[in-house]
């Protein structure tokens, strides 16, 4: 079993979504940026996301800890579901213990766009921003809330690959070129977001793959299909490897354990921090380090 530590308290995650970028795409077309934050974190460039491998579906796991069996959104169209049973999404968690929730995405059309607030509001986001079409122009719009918001969860989800893997094909000259530019606005990311800063976790992964069974889509069992790279990183995080087996599930269970909240049943992800043995006066103590730990 592979470990890893989170030294010091973790007060901030900010959750880093490209969407559509293939583990392989990261070797082969030299992402310096991701390449480098992999490096000096802990990382897995042999994860899984989930079934159906498609955003709304992954977004809606990655949100509420569930499978997209419970939290109901199946299929890659973004909509209000019918939940089967209770969830508990990760902002409404973070809220009840009075850390905020800010997410950042690309711009909608406005007929999209009471629907997109109201789906945000339900999942529990106190600040939401449609604004700007690529990498570069979500990451401007965060920008503020990077140097303002230092406790909760800020998400910024970047569509530049997927876009470009369904317009040409994934790993296309075209699809290089929008994966280039989310490493380029992850180098801008990591220059303000301060990564030596212990109390920020930055996760960064991907919600799908692509051109698995079909050129220019994801939705497959197909392994290039539903493998993801899933790096943690900042200062507290130890650098390793980390081992097979892990989930775009696991996330949500991951991020609410680093902010020293308890996971909900609901959620079909594990925690990757090693529960923690603490005193009965742990309220009023510092955390000790956590330990990733890894099958
Ligand atoms: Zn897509």
């Amino acid at each position: 079993m592979q470990q890893l530590m989170i030294n010091g308290t973790v007060r901030r995650v900010v959750l880093v979504v490209l969407d559509g970028l293939r583990p392989d795409a990261i070797t082969q077309f030299g992402l310096q940026n991701v390449l480098r934050l992999a490096r000096n974190g802990a990382s897995t460039f042999d994860a899984r996301t989930v079934s159906p491998s498609v955003t709304a579906a992954a977004m809606g796991s990655l949100l509420t800890g569930a499978d997209p069996a419970r939290h109901g959104v199946q299929s890659d169209r973004f909509h209000i579901p019918r939940t089967a049973g209770p969830i508990h999404p990760v902002a409404h968690e973070l809220a009840r213990a009075g850390m905020p929730s800010s997410g950042y995405m690309a711009h909608v059309p406005w007929l999209m766009r009471g629907l997109a607030h109201r789906m945000v509001a339900k999942l529990g986001f106190g600040t939401v921003r449609f604004r700007g079409v690529g990498a570069l122009e979500i990451l401007a719009s965060a920008r503020a809330s990077l140097r303002d918001q230092r406790t909760g969860l800020l998400l910024m989800h970047w569509p530049d690959a997927d876009d470009a893997g369904h317009k040409f094909g994934w790993m296309s000259p075209q699809y290089a070129e929008a994966a280039r530019t989310m490493d380029a606005a992850l180098g801008l990311f990591m220059k303000i977001a301060s990564l030596d800063d212990p109390s920020t976790l930055v996760v960064v992964l991907a919600d799908h793959g692509g051109g698995g069974r079909t050129l220019r889509g994801h939705n497959s069992d197909h392994e290039l299909d539903r493998t993801i790279p899933l790096i943690f990183a900042g200062a507290g995080v130890r650098p390793a490897t980390l081992g097979a087996g892990l989930s775009l599930v696991d996330v949500p269970a991951t991020i609410l354990t680093a902010l020293g909240l308890p996971v909900p049943a609901s959620y079909a992800g594990r925690s990757l921090l090693a529960p923690r043995r603490l005193p009965a006066t742990a309220a009023v103590l510092p955390r000790p380090a956590g330990t990733l730990a890894v099958a």
